[in-house]
């Protein structure tokens, strides 16, 4: 069957879920109607669900959840089930029924090849979550729905494992987990056999924590078209979700019409992740997993997870992408050249004197690669000891921050957070009269595009280059590893474009 969409509508008034509807129509293939959202509305008037409905572009379910299941008001329940009962026999196709209250909606003599029936768990992903498909699908409706909070990307498993079940069973379930480590449920569970999958119209507006909206779903993860062989990959990390990498891949991926999809993981324990999803031996999901971004905080964990590490991720002590085939785990750091290359396109680095400020992860892969092209490296540093283990390991000059004015690097480069949006947008990491006579000035930070430190770096009359050369850069590099193809740069560069400056 292919993958259903389904625009959950979650508006207060009339008027603007109809409008709404009308909207949905365009992305997705049904619509659940939220009743208990709006503010206008008689719950006893069946009539008022008729010119609600009447004109509805794509099949309808309704629902108008109890208070105690996510509703948000607070409606007699026995007009609550009569509108979904009555209205799911006339005017909707489907109407959605928490499972706690089955029985007294039973009493009303439902229409079950229009019912679906669903347990909701906002707080955890029970351990026992057989024990609930055993109860709820005991229920006869046509649909049967399990949505759970994941606490863990583990959680995802269960989920899972429970539409291998009904597809045993012949049943129709929805199985999703919510929340931001669930967002893999919401992506591969319709290629897995869920029976829809639910998606916001505007974005931030979604009805449950983790929800995407509906263009997503349909243009960049392209949920209709996956199925069990898309090829998977994914970033990695704690802090996935404002990641410009989804975009970059995934529009490569449909530039070159591939059959692959990316995903944000949000994994905490990284150990557990590579045994149970990745690792080809010990993991428990059945996928075709082909690669991973790997960001902060897993770049250096992840290298004892591995079974060849390459010789830039060794020498910079971190790995930044993970490919899986035949051979087992491969790790590899694209920082390195993605990092260098947008500075050796415009430059030679052999014999050249260049400033790394910052002294991270990032700055590391930076140092590495500038040596290996030639060049002189200062390290410019706010904590001298925590840097000296750089000048231990690589052999470059450390020297404080507050040196850099009358250093003579002639390339600078930025590699702290400062002057990033969120963190200290407008600063800079170094006076503005510092950068007079220096070639070139390189910010890693890529959120502004145009930050204080390129600015300024301009106005001294500096060539600069801003951050987004970096990420597009390593993630091409990415993108080949797992595909064997040549990156569509361009389509990278403005599928980062916009994310970035959100
Ligand atoms: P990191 O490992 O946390 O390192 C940050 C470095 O910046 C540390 O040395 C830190 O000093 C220093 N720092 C932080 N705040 C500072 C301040 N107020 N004054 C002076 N130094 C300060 O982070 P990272 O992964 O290296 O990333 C650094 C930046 O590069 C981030 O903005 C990141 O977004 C960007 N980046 C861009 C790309 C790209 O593709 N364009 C790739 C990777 C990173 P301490 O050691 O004293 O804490």
């Amino acid at each position: 069957m292919p993958a259903q969409i389904c625009a959950v509508i979650a508006e207060e008034s009339v008027s603007a879920a109809r409008e709404a509807m009308t909207k949905a129509a365009a992305v997705a293939d049904l619509i659940e109607l939220r009743l208990d959202y709006l503010t206008d509305f008689d719950f006893s008037n069946l009539n008022n669900l008729r010119s609600l409905l009447e004109h509805k572009p794509v099949p309808v379910i309704i629902t108008c959840r109890a208070i105690e299941e996510g509703g948000k008001q607070q409606i007699e329940e026995r007009t609550r089930l009569r509108l979904l009962v009555e209205g799911a026999r006339s005017l909707a196709d489907y109407c959605d029924i928490e499972a706690a209250h089955y029985g007294e909606a039973a009493s009303l003599n439902p229409d079950a090849s229009r019912l679906i029936v669903s347990y909701h768990n906002f707080d955890q992903t029970p351990a026992d979550l057989n024990a609930v498909y055993d109860r709820v699908t005991a229920l006869p409706a046509a649909v049967h729905k399990i949505v759970t909070q994941a606490g863990t990307i583990t959680d995802s498993l269960d989920l899972f494992s429970l539409l291998d079940r009904a597809k045993r069973d012949s049943r129709k379930l929805i199985a999703l987990a919510m929340g931001e480590p669930g967002l893999m449920t919401r992506v591969l569970g319709p290629s897995r056999g869920c029976f829809l999958t639910y998606g916001s119209l505007v974005p931030g507006r979604g009805s449950a924590s983790g929800q995407v909206t509906c263009e997503q779903l349909v243009d960049l993860y392209r949920v209709r078209k996956l199925s069990r062989d898309t090829v998977v990959t994914g970033l990695i990390g704690w802090h996935v979700a404002q990641s410009a990498s989804p975009e970059m891949h995934n529009r490569a991926f449909a530039a070159c019409n591939l059959d692959f999809v990316y995903i944000p993981f949000k994994v905490d324990d990284l150990t557990h992740f590579f045994r149970r999803f990745v690792r080809p031996e010990t993991r428990e999901l059945d996928w075709n997993l082909r690669g991973l971004s790997v960001t902060i905080p897993h770049k250096t964990a992840a290298m004892p997870l591995l079974d060849q590490i390459d010789e830039t991720a060794s020498g910079v002590g971190a790995v930044n992408t993970v490919v899986v085939d035949g051979a087992g785990l491969s790790g590899y750091n694209t920082d390195v050249a993605g990092g260098t290359g947008p500075l050796e396109r415009v430059l030679k680095l052999a014999g050249e004197s260049v400033g790394v400020i910052g002294a991270g992860g990032a700055a590391r892969a930076l140092i590495y690669g500038l040596l290996k092209r030639g060049a002189r490296v200062t390290v410019f540093a706010r904590d001298i000891d925590k840097a000296k283990q750089l000048r231990n390991e690589f052999g470059v000059s450390v020297t404080p921050i507050e040196s850099f004015g009358a250093s003579d690097v002639r390339i600078v480069i930025n590699a702290t957070p400062i002057g990033m949006r969120g963190h200290s947008e407008g600063s800079s990491p170094v006076d503005a009269a510092s950068l007079q006579g220096r070639r070139a000035a390189y910010d890693l930070v890529y959120n502004p595009a145009e930050t204080r430190f390129l600015r300024d770096a301009r106005a001294q009359g500096c060539r600069t280059i801003g951050g987004l050369e970096m990420l597009v850069a390593q993630a091409a590099l990415q993108f080949e590893l797992w595909t064997g193809h040549q990156a569509p740069i361009g389509v990278m560069r403005s599928a980062a474009s916009p994310r970035i400056e959100e």
